[in-house]
């Protein structure tokens, strides 16, 4: 496998970064999952733009233009000779001090891998995932921003470890004041009365690609879209329910810490959202070779 790894494409054995760098002493850094299909990679633009906007939000200076981090994703991705896989672009803060000041770190060091990912067995996007509730809440606004996608990820695995331990594969994510924020990688969806329902950003979510892909599907489908607070008791008594994410994509969802959700199979719905989802996929995006 062929790493891209600050500006040179590199032998994945030979793909070293200090023990220095901050991305691994502090989780100072950023990133994204992309994915391509049938050789092209989908909704590219929007994942490097929002790459450049969570370093922005930590003061992370991108030595590359976004034309530029583009293009070499896409060398990396042709370099490899795959078709269809998920991509992981990382940008740490690089080396430095062993005190935790990033401005002494003089450079920012960038990796980008293509390979594959498979977040839940094939069989769940058929009948559907149970969820539950974890206790790790999303952190508040105000101690760590949702919206930037950096790689300090340890409330998400310690939620992810929670929904192990509780016989599930996933988690529902509350946020400080009990609202729905979101699951361990993904955006939820509720479909209830014909509508589509997903929590606000303001409520904890990640502005995902995927989610902002299905209320694009849901303008398309004619579907209402309502952005809003959403509780456990919404999900309890909703009539389908759904996840969002690059790595997950589409995947039904039918309980909720037991309480079955509509009549315990993937929703119609929801199967068209799907079929949409993979339509577009295969379809559109930024050709890499
Ligand atoms: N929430 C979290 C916490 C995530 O890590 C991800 C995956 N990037 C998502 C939601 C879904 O976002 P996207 O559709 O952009 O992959």
């Amino acid at each position: 496998m062929k790493i891209w790894l600050d500006g040179k494409l590199v032998d994945e054995q030979q793909a070293k970064i200090s023990i220095f760098d901050h991305g691994l002493l502090y989780g100072d850094g950023v990133f994204e999952g992309i994915r391509f299909y049938n050789g092209r990679i989908f909704r590219l633009e929007e994942h490097i733009h929002r790459l450049f906007d969570s370093a922005k939000a930590i003061l992370l200076n991108m030595p590359w233009t976004q034309e530029e981090v583009c293009k070499f994703t896409c060398e990396t991705v042709a370099a490899n000779g795959i078709t269809d896989g998920y991509i992981r672009l990382v940008v740490t803060r690089g080396a430095g001090e062993l005190g935790l000041n990033p401005y002494l770190c003089p450079k920012p060091s960038m990796f980008i891998i293509a390979s594959t990912i498979k977040l839940y067995p094939e069989e769940h996007y058929r009948n559907g995932l149970a969820l539950i509730t974890c206790a790790t809440r999303r952190p508040a606004p105000a101690a760590l921003m949702p919206q930037v996608k950096s790689l300090n990820y340890l409330n998400n695995v310690m939620a992810k470890v929670e929904a192990i331990q509780g016989g599930a594969l996933e988690a529902v994510m509350l946020n400080e004041q009990g609202y729905v924020a979101e699951c361990t990688g993904d955006n939820l969806f509720i479909i209830k009365n014909g509508e589509l329902l997903t929590p606000l950003i303001s409520d904890g979510a990640l502005d995902g690609i995927t989610r902002a892909v299905i209320l694009e599907i849901a303008a398309k489908l004619g579907v209402k879209v309502v952005e809003r607070s959403l509780t456990r008791y919404d999900i309890f008594i909703s009539d389908e329910c759904f996840l969002t994410g690059t790595a997950a994509e589409v995947i039904p969802v039918v309980s909720l810490d037991r309480r079955v959700i509509g009549d315990g199979k993937p929703g119609e719905l929801t199967r068209k959202f799907l079929a949409e989802f993979h339509s577009l996929a295969m379809s559109t995006g930024t050709p890499f070779a």
